[in-house]
Protein backbone atom coordinates (compact mmCIF):
# COMPACT_ATOMS: atom_id res chain seq x y z
CA UNK A 1 0.00 0.00 0.00
CA UNK A 2 1.45 3.68 -1.30
CA UNK A 3 1.25 6.03 1.72
CA UNK A 4 1.43 10.38 1.32
CA UNK A 5 0.86 12.91 3.37
CA UNK A 6 -0.63 16.24 2.81
CA UNK A 7 -2.52 19.19 4.59
CA UNK A 8 -5.89 19.16 3.29
CA UNK A 9 -7.74 16.55 0.67
CA UNK A 10 -10.62 17.38 -1.50
CA UNK A 11 -12.77 14.78 -1.75
CA UNK A 12 -15.13 15.64 -5.37
CA UNK A 13 -13.57 17.43 -8.83
CA UNK A 14 -16.65 19.02 -9.02
CA UNK A 15 -17.29 22.87 -8.91
CA UNK A 16 -16.82 23.25 -5.11
CA UNK A 17 -13.96 20.68 -5.14
CA UNK A 18 -11.60 22.51 -7.44
CA UNK A 19 -12.46 26.20 -5.97
CA UNK A 20 -11.55 24.31 -1.93
CA UNK A 21 -8.04 22.85 -3.25
CA UNK A 22 -7.34 25.84 -5.47
CA UNK A 23 -8.32 28.44 -2.02
CA UNK A 24 -6.46 26.00 0.54
CA UNK A 25 -3.60 25.57 -1.49
CA UNK A 26 -3.89 29.86 -1.85
CA UNK A 27 -3.63 29.65 2.07
CA UNK A 28 -0.55 28.02 1.97
CA UNK A 29 -1.53 24.33 2.65
CA UNK A 30 -0.37 21.46 0.64
CA UNK A 31 -3.45 19.84 -1.44
CA UNK A 32 -4.51 16.93 -3.25
CA UNK A 33 -7.88 16.44 -5.10
CA UNK A 34 -8.99 13.32 -4.76
CA UNK A 35 -11.73 12.78 -8.55
CA UNK A 36 -13.89 9.79 -9.43
CA UNK A 37 -15.36 9.73 -13.22
CA UNK A 38 -17.20 10.99 -14.86
CA UNK A 39 -14.60 14.52 -14.76
CA UNK A 40 -16.04 17.84 -16.28
CA UNK A 41 -18.62 19.06 -13.44
CA UNK A 42 -21.90 18.51 -12.66
CA UNK A 43 -22.65 22.14 -13.66
CA UNK A 44 -20.74 21.83 -17.29
CA UNK A 45 -21.88 17.88 -18.01
CA UNK A 46 -24.89 17.48 -17.15
CA UNK A 47 -26.67 20.66 -15.07
CA UNK A 48 -26.36 24.23 -15.81
CA UNK A 49 -24.64 24.47 -19.04
CA UNK A 50 -26.95 21.07 -21.49
CA UNK A 51 -30.09 22.07 -19.66
CA UNK A 52 -29.43 26.25 -20.82
CA UNK A 53 -28.64 24.77 -24.34
CA UNK A 54 -31.74 22.87 -24.45
CA UNK A 55 -33.84 25.82 -23.28
CA UNK A 56 -31.90 27.95 -25.98
CA UNK A 57 -33.06 25.55 -28.74
CA UNK A 58 -36.66 25.64 -27.27
CA UNK A 59 -36.77 29.02 -26.82
CA UNK A 60 -36.02 29.50 -30.62
CA UNK A 61 -38.96 27.40 -31.17
CA UNK A 62 -40.92 28.96 -29.59
CA UNK A 63 -40.31 32.21 -30.92
CA UNK A 64 -40.91 31.21 -34.25
CA UNK A 65 -44.49 29.27 -33.34
CA UNK A 66 -45.15 32.59 -31.64
CA UNK A 67 -44.55 35.11 -34.66
CA UNK A 68 -47.55 35.29 -36.04
CA UNK A 69 -48.78 37.53 -32.79
CA UNK A 70 -46.50 40.28 -34.21
CA UNK A 71 -47.98 39.58 -37.76
CA UNK A 72 -45.52 37.36 -39.16
CA UNK A 73 -45.73 34.11 -40.72
CA UNK A 74 -43.39 31.24 -40.52
CA UNK A 75 -43.01 27.10 -40.41
CA UNK A 76 -41.05 25.69 -37.93
CA UNK A 77 -39.53 21.92 -38.75
CA UNK A 78 -37.53 20.52 -35.50
CA UNK A 79 -34.82 18.36 -36.49
CA UNK A 80 -34.38 16.94 -33.25
CA UNK A 81 -30.74 15.00 -33.87
CA UNK A 82 -29.70 18.28 -34.14
CA UNK A 83 -30.71 19.78 -31.47
CA UNK A 84 -29.10 17.24 -29.16
CA UNK A 85 -26.22 17.31 -31.24
CA UNK A 86 -26.20 20.98 -30.57
CA UNK A 87 -26.46 20.15 -27.31
CA UNK A 88 -23.75 17.96 -26.61
CA UNK A 89 -21.75 19.61 -28.86
CA UNK A 90 -21.81 22.68 -26.92
CA UNK A 91 -21.30 20.88 -23.88
CA UNK A 92 -18.86 19.37 -24.62
CA UNK A 93 -16.78 22.59 -25.36
CA UNK A 94 -17.54 23.72 -21.77
CA UNK A 95 -16.23 20.26 -20.35
CA UNK A 96 -13.37 20.73 -22.11
CA UNK A 97 -11.98 23.41 -19.87
CA UNK A 98 -12.35 21.37 -17.05
CA UNK A 99 -10.74 18.45 -18.43
CA UNK A 100 -8.04 20.43 -19.34
CA UNK A 101 -7.35 21.66 -15.56
CA UNK A 102 -7.87 18.06 -14.52
CA UNK A 103 -4.34 17.53 -16.56
CA UNK A 104 -2.93 20.19 -15.50
CA UNK A 105 -3.48 19.78 -11.96
CA UNK A 106 -2.62 15.56 -12.43
CA UNK A 107 1.04 16.99 -14.34
CA UNK A 108 1.46 18.66 -10.68
CA UNK A 109 1.10 15.48 -8.74
CA UNK A 110 -1.68 17.45 -6.99
CA UNK A 111 -4.59 14.97 -8.73
CA UNK A 112 -5.17 11.71 -7.49
CA UNK A 113 -7.80 9.68 -9.83
CA UNK A 114 -10.51 7.55 -8.57
CA UNK A 115 -13.18 6.84 -5.73
CA UNK A 116 -12.18 8.22 -1.86
CA UNK A 117 -13.52 6.29 1.24
CA UNK A 118 -12.25 6.90 4.71
CA UNK A 119 -10.41 4.74 6.77
CA UNK A 120 -10.83 6.96 9.74
CA UNK A 121 -11.09 10.70 10.52
CA UNK A 122 -7.21 11.06 9.11
CA UNK A 123 -6.69 8.50 6.87
CA UNK A 124 -8.32 8.20 3.21
CA UNK A 125 -7.97 5.46 1.18
CA UNK A 126 -8.26 5.29 -3.14
CA UNK A 127 -7.15 1.86 -4.79
CA UNK A 128 -3.70 0.73 -3.55
CA UNK A 129 -3.08 4.46 -2.04
CA UNK A 130 -3.73 5.70 1.61
CA UNK A 131 -3.25 9.77 1.95
CA UNK A 132 -3.28 10.93 5.58
CA UNK A 133 -4.63 14.32 6.00
CA UNK A 134 -4.80 17.48 8.42
CA UNK A 135 -8.50 18.07 7.04
CA UNK A 136 -10.30 17.18 4.49
CA UNK A 137 -13.32 18.94 2.29
CA UNK A 138 -15.79 16.79 0.86
CA UNK A 139 -17.23 18.11 -2.12
CA UNK A 140 -18.61 15.08 -3.49
CA UNK A 141 -21.65 17.14 -4.67
CA UNK A 142 -25.65 14.83 -5.41
CA UNK A 143 -27.35 12.27 -6.75
CA UNK A 144 -30.88 11.80 -8.36
CA UNK A 145 -33.31 10.47 -6.00
CA UNK A 146 -35.93 7.76 -7.99
CA UNK A 147 -39.04 6.99 -6.39
CA UNK A 148 -39.09 3.35 -5.89
CA UNK A 149 -42.08 3.00 -8.19
CA UNK A 150 -40.11 4.29 -11.34
CA UNK A 151 -36.81 2.01 -10.29
CA UNK A 152 -37.73 -0.54 -12.42
CA UNK A 153 -38.07 0.93 -15.86
CA UNK A 154 -34.31 -0.06 -17.18
CA UNK A 155 -33.57 1.99 -20.29
CA UNK A 156 -36.71 3.58 -20.34
CA UNK A 157 -35.66 5.96 -17.25
CA UNK A 158 -33.72 8.73 -17.37
CA UNK A 159 -32.66 11.38 -14.62
CA UNK A 160 -30.31 14.24 -15.60
CA UNK A 161 -27.29 12.01 -15.51
CA UNK A 162 -29.05 10.21 -19.17
CA UNK A 163 -30.77 13.03 -21.38
CA UNK A 164 -28.60 14.45 -22.31
CA UNK A 165 -27.07 11.40 -24.02
CA UNK A 166 -30.41 10.95 -26.30
CA UNK A 167 -29.28 11.34 -30.05
CA UNK A 168 -32.37 12.24 -30.71
CA UNK A 169 -35.77 14.51 -28.80
CA UNK A 170 -37.83 11.53 -27.24
CA UNK A 171 -41.16 11.04 -28.57
CA UNK A 172 -42.76 11.32 -25.47
CA UNK A 173 -41.60 11.92 -21.52
CA UNK A 174 -43.28 11.53 -18.32
CA UNK A 175 -41.46 14.15 -16.26
CA UNK A 176 -41.53 12.78 -12.20
CA UNK A 177 -41.55 15.86 -10.08
CA UNK A 178 -42.37 19.55 -11.06
CA UNK A 179 -39.36 21.20 -8.90
CA UNK A 180 -36.33 23.06 -10.92
CA UNK A 181 -35.02 20.38 -12.76
CA UNK A 182 -38.77 18.82 -14.07
CA UNK A 183 -39.78 22.00 -15.30
CA UNK A 184 -36.90 23.46 -16.92
CA UNK A 185 -35.83 20.28 -19.31
CA UNK A 186 -39.95 19.18 -19.55
CA UNK A 187 -40.90 22.54 -20.59
CA UNK A 188 -37.95 22.74 -22.90
CA UNK A 189 -38.52 18.88 -24.53
CA UNK A 190 -42.61 20.67 -24.97
CA UNK A 191 -41.71 22.91 -27.08
CA UNK A 192 -39.53 21.27 -28.98
CA UNK A 193 -42.12 18.94 -29.89
CA UNK A 194 -42.24 15.74 -27.12
CA UNK A 195 -45.40 14.97 -25.94
CA UNK A 196 -45.26 15.73 -22.28
CA UNK A 197 -46.84 15.48 -18.98
CA UNK A 198 -45.60 16.65 -15.26
CA UNK A 199 -46.63 14.25 -12.68
CA UNK A 200 -46.30 16.45 -9.04
CA UNK A 201 -47.12 16.23 -5.69
CA UNK A 202 -48.80 19.12 -3.38
CA UNK A 203 -48.60 21.77 -6.26
CA UNK A 204 -45.29 21.85 -5.71
CA UNK A 205 -44.02 24.47 -8.42
CA UNK A 206 -39.97 24.60 -8.66
CA UNK A 207 -38.76 26.94 -5.65
CA UNK A 208 -41.69 28.93 -5.54
CA UNK A 209 -43.34 29.17 -1.83
CA UNK A 210 -45.95 32.31 -1.99
CA UNK A 211 -49.81 30.93 -2.67
CA UNK A 212 -50.27 33.61 -4.91
CA UNK A 213 -47.48 33.77 -7.29
CA UNK A 214 -47.52 29.54 -7.14
CA UNK A 215 -51.11 29.81 -8.38
CA UNK A 216 -50.51 32.33 -11.03
CA UNK A 217 -47.06 30.25 -11.94
CA UNK A 218 -49.36 26.48 -12.12
CA UNK A 219 -52.17 27.92 -13.92
CA UNK A 220 -49.88 29.91 -16.85
CA UNK A 221 -47.81 26.37 -17.22
CA UNK A 222 -51.32 24.46 -17.01
CA UNK A 223 -52.96 26.31 -19.77
CA UNK A 224 -49.32 25.59 -21.82
CA UNK A 225 -48.55 21.98 -20.54
CA UNK A 226 -50.05 18.54 -19.57
CA UNK A 227 -49.37 19.53 -15.66
CA UNK A 228 -50.05 17.67 -12.68
CA UNK A 229 -49.42 19.63 -9.88
CA UNK A 230 -50.52 16.94 -7.78
CA UNK A 231 -51.64 13.12 -8.59
CA UNK A 232 -51.53 10.03 -7.10
CA UNK A 233 -49.88 7.07 -9.11
CA UNK A 234 -52.00 3.93 -9.36
CA UNK A 235 -49.47 1.68 -11.47
CA UNK A 236 -46.11 2.20 -14.13
CA UNK A 237 -44.89 -0.57 -15.82
CA UNK A 238 -42.83 -1.62 -18.85
CA UNK A 239 -43.86 -2.25 -21.70
CA UNK A 240 -43.26 -3.19 -25.33
CA UNK A 241 -43.38 0.11 -26.36
CA UNK A 242 -42.39 2.33 -23.25
CA UNK A 243 -44.05 2.72 -20.20
CA UNK A 244 -47.57 2.27 -19.30
CA UNK A 245 -48.57 4.97 -16.41
CA UNK A 246 -52.16 5.09 -14.56
CA UNK A 247 -52.69 7.86 -12.45
CA UNK A 248 -55.15 9.85 -10.67
CA UNK A 249 -55.26 13.74 -11.33
CA UNK A 250 -56.45 16.05 -8.82
CA UNK A 251 -60.25 16.17 -9.67
CA UNK A 252 -60.14 12.14 -9.24
CA UNK A 253 -59.82 11.68 -12.62
CA UNK A 254 -58.20 8.30 -13.88
CA UNK A 255 -55.00 8.77 -16.86
CA UNK A 256 -53.88 6.12 -18.55
CA UNK A 257 -50.80 6.88 -21.59
CA UNK A 258 -47.75 5.44 -22.44
CA UNK A 259 -44.33 7.19 -22.56
CA UNK A 260 -41.32 6.56 -24.67
CA UNK A 261 -39.06 7.83 -20.92
CA UNK A 262 -39.85 8.78 -18.11
CA UNK A 263 -37.41 11.83 -16.72
CA UNK A 264 -37.01 11.22 -12.74
CA UNK A 265 -36.76 14.87 -11.43
CA UNK A 266 -37.99 14.21 -7.95
CA UNK A 267 -34.97 16.00 -5.97
CA UNK A 268 -31.85 15.19 -5.26
CA UNK A 269 -29.32 13.98 -2.30
CA UNK A 270 -25.74 14.31 -1.53
CA UNK A 271 -23.60 11.72 -2.50
CA UNK A 272 -21.98 9.80 0.06
CA UNK A 273 -21.81 6.48 -1.56
CA UNK A 274 -18.79 4.24 -0.12
CA UNK A 275 -17.35 7.05 1.43
CA UNK A 276 -17.47 5.20 4.70
CA UNK A 277 -18.13 8.40 6.26
CA UNK A 278 -19.03 6.83 9.90
CA UNK A 279 -15.64 5.90 9.70
CA UNK A 280 -14.41 9.63 10.49
CA UNK A 281 -17.31 9.54 12.81
CA UNK A 282 -19.65 10.92 10.92
CA UNK A 283 -23.51 9.43 11.27
CA UNK A 284 -25.98 10.69 8.55
CA UNK A 285 -29.42 11.82 8.92
CA UNK A 286 -32.45 9.99 7.98
CA UNK A 287 -32.57 12.38 4.66
CA UNK A 288 -28.78 10.76 3.94
CA UNK A 289 -27.48 14.13 4.82
CA UNK A 290 -24.76 15.63 7.10
CA UNK A 291 -25.88 19.15 9.19
CA UNK A 292 -23.20 21.67 8.89
CA UNK A 293 -22.86 25.27 9.62
CA UNK A 294 -23.32 27.17 6.75
CA UNK A 295 -21.10 29.89 7.97
CA UNK A 296 -17.48 27.31 8.21
CA UNK A 297 -19.21 24.20 6.66
CA UNK A 298 -17.22 22.51 9.58
CA UNK A 299 -18.82 19.19 10.40
CA UNK A 300 -19.68 19.28 14.17
CA UNK A 301 -16.37 19.87 16.00
CA UNK A 302 -14.40 17.81 13.38
CA UNK A 303 -11.31 18.25 11.01
CA UNK A 304 -14.02 17.46 8.10
CA UNK A 305 -15.87 20.58 6.11
CA UNK A 306 -18.83 19.79 3.58
CA UNK A 307 -19.04 22.09 -0.06
CA UNK A 308 -21.26 22.27 -2.43
CA UNK A 309 -23.95 20.01 -2.99
CA UNK A 310 -22.83 17.63 -0.30
CA UNK A 311 -23.68 20.28 2.13
CA UNK A 312 -27.26 20.61 0.92
CA UNK A 313 -26.78 24.09 1.46
CA UNK A 314 -28.30 26.14 -1.31
CA UNK A 315 -27.70 23.28 -4.27
CA UNK A 316 -26.85 25.70 -6.89
CA UNK A 317 -23.66 26.61 -8.63
CA UNK A 318 -22.54 30.02 -7.06
CA UNK A 319 -23.11 28.82 -3.35
CA UNK A 320 -20.88 25.63 -4.38
CA UNK A 321 -17.98 27.95 -5.85
CA UNK A 322 -18.50 30.14 -2.90
CA UNK A 323 -19.03 27.16 -0.36
CA UNK A 324 -15.58 25.68 -1.41
CA UNK A 325 -13.87 28.63 -1.08
CA UNK A 326 -15.17 28.94 2.89
CA UNK A 327 -14.23 25.49 3.42
CA UNK A 328 -10.60 25.49 1.71
CA UNK A 329 -9.94 28.62 3.81
CA UNK A 330 -11.40 26.75 7.26
CA UNK A 331 -9.79 23.74 6.20
CA UNK A 332 -6.38 25.48 5.38
CA UNK A 333 -5.87 27.24 8.52
CA UNK A 334 -7.58 24.28 10.98
CA UNK A 335 -8.05 24.49 14.07
CA UNK A 336 -8.30 28.40 13.82
CA UNK A 337 -12.13 28.06 11.72
CA UNK A 338 -13.63 31.12 11.41
CA UNK A 339 -17.38 32.28 9.85
CA UNK A 340 -18.23 33.73 6.58
CA UNK A 341 -21.31 35.50 5.96
CA UNK A 342 -23.02 33.50 2.70
CA UNK A 343 -24.72 35.89 0.26
CA UNK A 344 -28.31 36.66 0.31
CA UNK A 345 -29.95 33.81 -1.56
CA UNK A 346 -30.81 33.81 -5.16
CA UNK A 347 -32.36 31.14 -7.23
CA UNK A 348 -33.65 31.16 -10.73
CA UNK A 349 -35.36 28.95 -12.46
CA UNK A 350 -35.12 29.37 -16.26
CA UNK A 351 -38.38 28.16 -17.22
CA UNK A 352 -40.77 30.68 -19.34
CA UNK A 353 -42.24 32.82 -17.88
CA UNK A 354 -38.90 32.58 -15.68
CA UNK A 355 -38.92 31.88 -11.52
CA UNK A 356 -36.79 33.57 -9.08
CA UNK A 357 -36.22 33.76 -5.06
CA UNK A 358 -34.26 36.16 -3.70
CA UNK A 359 -33.63 37.08 0.08
CA UNK A 360 -36.38 35.36 2.31
CA UNK A 361 -39.35 33.53 1.04
CA UNK A 362 -42.84 34.10 1.57
CA UNK A 363 -42.51 30.41 3.91
CA UNK A 364 -39.47 31.66 5.54
CA UNK A 365 -41.55 35.21 6.28
CA UNK A 366 -44.65 32.93 7.63
CA UNK A 367 -45.32 33.60 11.29
CA UNK A 368 -43.32 37.51 11.17
CA UNK A 369 -44.97 40.51 10.17
CA UNK A 370 -44.27 41.79 6.64
CA UNK A 371 -45.76 43.75 3.82
CA UNK A 372 -46.15 42.54 0.24
CA UNK A 373 -45.82 44.56 -3.14
CA UNK A 374 -46.50 43.27 -5.89
CA UNK A 375 -46.95 43.59 -9.67
CA UNK A 376 -49.17 41.98 -12.05
CA UNK A 377 -47.43 41.43 -15.40
CA UNK A 378 -50.17 41.67 -17.11
CA UNK A 379 -50.16 45.65 -18.11
CA UNK A 380 -46.69 45.88 -17.55
CA UNK A 381 -45.70 48.02 -20.46
CA UNK A 382 -42.55 46.39 -22.35
CA UNK A 383 -44.15 42.77 -21.24
CA UNK A 384 -46.82 43.43 -24.04
CA UNK A 385 -44.99 45.32 -26.55
CA UNK A 386 -42.80 41.53 -26.35
CA UNK A 387 -46.07 39.47 -25.99
CA UNK A 388 -44.38 37.99 -22.63
CA UNK A 389 -47.15 39.53 -20.07
CA UNK A 390 -47.59 37.02 -17.84
CA UNK A 391 -47.00 36.77 -14.55
CA UNK A 392 -46.73 37.83 -10.74
CA UNK A 393 -43.51 39.31 -8.50
CA UNK A 394 -44.12 39.89 -4.54
CA UNK A 395 -41.97 41.72 -2.54
CA UNK A 396 -41.53 41.38 1.02
CA UNK A 397 -40.50 44.17 3.22
CA UNK A 398 -40.67 44.57 7.05
CA UNK A 399 -42.83 47.01 8.33
CA UNK A 400 -40.92 49.96 10.85
CA UNK A 401 -37.60 49.79 8.89
CA UNK A 402 -38.41 49.49 5.59
CA UNK A 403 -35.87 46.41 4.70
CA UNK A 404 -36.29 44.78 1.74
CA UNK A 405 -36.64 40.86 2.72
CA UNK A 406 -37.22 38.87 0.06
CA UNK A 407 -39.69 38.05 -3.29
CA UNK A 408 -40.92 35.43 -5.25
CA UNK A 409 -40.93 36.19 -8.47
CA UNK A 410 -42.75 34.41 -11.97
CA UNK A 411 -42.63 36.82 -15.23
CA UNK A 412 -40.72 37.95 -17.94
CA UNK A 413 -36.50 38.72 -17.50
CA UNK A 414 -36.84 37.89 -13.93
CA UNK A 415 -33.14 36.37 -14.09
CA UNK A 416 -32.08 40.17 -14.35
CA UNK A 417 -34.30 41.66 -12.26
CA UNK A 418 -33.57 38.93 -9.06
CA UNK A 419 -30.17 39.84 -9.57
CA UNK A 420 -31.17 43.68 -9.14
CA UNK A 421 -33.11 42.79 -5.67
CA UNK A 422 -30.04 40.80 -4.13
CA UNK A 423 -27.83 43.47 -4.97
CA UNK A 424 -30.21 45.72 -3.37
CA UNK A 425 -30.79 43.13 -0.02
CA UNK A 426 -27.35 42.31 -0.13
CA UNK A 427 -26.29 45.85 0.65
CA UNK A 428 -28.75 46.40 2.99
CA UNK A 429 -31.16 49.29 0.63
CA UNK A 430 -34.45 50.23 2.10
CA UNK A 431 -37.67 50.78 -0.18
CA UNK A 432 -37.13 54.70 -0.46
CA UNK A 433 -33.60 54.12 -1.39
CA UNK A 434 -34.51 52.05 -3.99
CA UNK A 435 -37.00 53.90 -5.73
CA UNK A 436 -34.37 56.47 -5.69
CA UNK A 437 -32.49 54.84 -8.55
CA UNK A 438 -32.60 55.42 -12.18
CA UNK A 439 -35.08 53.38 -14.28
CA UNK A 440 -35.18 53.41 -17.88
CA UNK A 441 -38.14 53.40 -20.18
CA UNK A 442 -39.96 50.79 -21.21
CA UNK A 443 -37.97 48.23 -19.45
CA UNK A 444 -39.17 45.17 -17.86
CA UNK A 445 -37.54 46.67 -14.75
CA UNK A 446 -40.01 49.34 -14.65
CA UNK A 447 -42.71 46.37 -13.44
CA UNK A 448 -40.21 46.36 -10.44
CA UNK A 449 -40.28 49.57 -9.53
CA UNK A 450 -43.89 49.29 -9.49
CA UNK A 451 -43.99 46.63 -7.18
CA UNK A 452 -41.73 48.42 -4.86
CA UNK A 453 -43.56 51.34 -5.10
CA UNK A 454 -46.53 49.67 -4.09
CA UNK A 455 -44.71 47.63 -0.87
CA UNK A 456 -43.89 51.19 0.40
CA UNK A 457 -47.29 51.64 -0.03
CA UNK A 458 -48.31 48.69 2.00
CA UNK A 459 -45.51 49.76 4.41
CA UNK A 460 -46.98 53.36 5.05
CA UNK A 461 -50.88 51.52 4.96
CA UNK A 462 -51.17 53.66 1.90
CA UNK A 463 -53.63 52.75 -0.97
CA UNK A 464 -50.97 50.66 -3.70
CA UNK A 465 -50.25 53.06 -6.65
CA UNK A 466 -51.25 50.65 -9.64
CA UNK A 467 -50.26 52.22 -12.72
CA UNK A 468 -48.05 55.67 -12.62
CA UNK A 469 -49.42 56.09 -16.46
CA UNK A 470 -49.37 59.95 -15.72
CA UNK A 471 -45.77 60.14 -14.55
CA UNK A 472 -44.14 57.49 -16.83
CA UNK A 473 -46.23 56.61 -20.15
CA UNK A 474 -48.42 53.42 -20.75
CA UNK A 475 -48.69 50.89 -18.75
CA UNK A 476 -45.18 51.07 -16.12
C1 LIG B 1 -30.14 19.54 -14.67
C2 LIG B 1 -29.50 20.52 -13.72
C3 LIG B 1 -29.54 21.87 -14.00
C4 LIG B 1 -28.94 22.79 -13.15
N1 LIG B 1 -29.00 24.11 -13.46
C5 LIG B 1 -28.40 25.01 -12.66
C6 LIG B 1 -28.42 26.39 -12.99
O1 LIG B 1 -28.96 26.79 -14.02
N2 LIG B 1 -27.81 27.24 -12.15
C7 LIG B 1 -27.20 26.83 -11.00
O2 LIG B 1 -26.68 27.67 -10.26
N3 LIG B 1 -27.18 25.52 -10.65
C8 LIG B 1 -27.75 24.61 -11.46
N4 LIG B 1 -27.69 23.28 -11.13
C9 LIG B 1 -27.02 22.88 -9.88
C10 LIG B 1 -25.48 22.85 -10.03
O3 LIG B 1 -25.13 22.17 -11.19
C11 LIG B 1 -24.88 22.20 -8.80
O4 LIG B 1 -25.29 22.89 -7.65
C12 LIG B 1 -23.34 22.19 -8.82
O5 LIG B 1 -22.87 21.72 -10.05
C13 LIG B 1 -22.82 21.31 -7.68
O6 LIG B 1 -21.41 21.27 -7.70
P1 LIG B 1 -20.62 20.32 -6.70
O7 LIG B 1 -19.18 20.70 -6.83
O8 LIG B 1 -21.24 20.34 -5.37
O9 LIG B 1 -20.83 18.84 -7.26
P2 LIG B 1 -20.35 18.10 -8.60
O10 LIG B 1 -20.02 19.04 -9.69
O11 LIG B 1 -21.37 17.06 -8.86
O12 LIG B 1 -18.98 17.39 -8.17
C14 LIG B 1 -18.93 16.27 -7.34
C15 LIG B 1 -17.77 15.39 -7.79
O13 LIG B 1 -17.46 14.46 -6.76
C16 LIG B 1 -17.10 13.24 -7.34
N5 LIG B 1 -17.22 12.18 -6.33
C17 LIG B 1 -18.34 11.69 -5.76
N6 LIG B 1 -18.04 10.73 -4.86
C18 LIG B 1 -16.69 10.61 -4.87
C19 LIG B 1 -15.75 9.79 -4.16
N7 LIG B 1 -16.13 8.87 -3.24
N8 LIG B 1 -14.43 9.95 -4.41
C20 LIG B 1 -14.00 10.84 -5.31
N9 LIG B 1 -14.83 11.66 -6.01
C21 LIG B 1 -16.16 11.53 -5.78
C22 LIG B 1 -18.08 13.12 -8.50
O14 LIG B 1 -17.62 12.19 -9.48
C23 LIG B 1 -18.07 14.56 -9.03
O15 LIG B 1 -17.04 14.75 -9.98
C24 LIG B 1 -28.27 22.33 -11.98
C25 LIG B 1 -28.20 20.96 -11.69
C26 LIG B 1 -28.80 20.07 -12.55
C27 LIG B 1 -28.69 18.59 -12.25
Amino acid sequence: MQKRKVDVVVIGGGTAGLVARRTAEKEGASTLLIGSEPFGTTCARVGCMPSKLLIAAAESAHAVRKAGVFGLQSTLKVDGRRVMERVKNERDYFVSFVLESMDELEKTGKLLRGKARFLDAHQIQVDEEVVEAKTTVVATGSKPVIPPPYRQLGDCLLTHEEVFKLRDLPKSLLVVGTGIIGLELGQAFHRLGTKVTFLGLDHFIGPLSDPEVKTTAENIFASEMDLHSHHRLVEVRKINEGVEVQFEGADGKLIKDVYEYVLAAAGTKPQFDGLDLEKAGIALDDAGGVTVNPSTLRVGDSNIFLAGDASRFRPVLHEASHGGRIAGRNAAHFPNVQEYERKVRLNIVFTDPQMAMVGSSWKELEGEEFSVGEIDYARQGRSRVMAVNQGKVRIYGKPGSCEILGAEMFGPAVEHTAHLMAWAIQNGFKVDKLLELPVYHPVFEEGIETAIENLRAALEGAEPCGCRCDEYGPGV
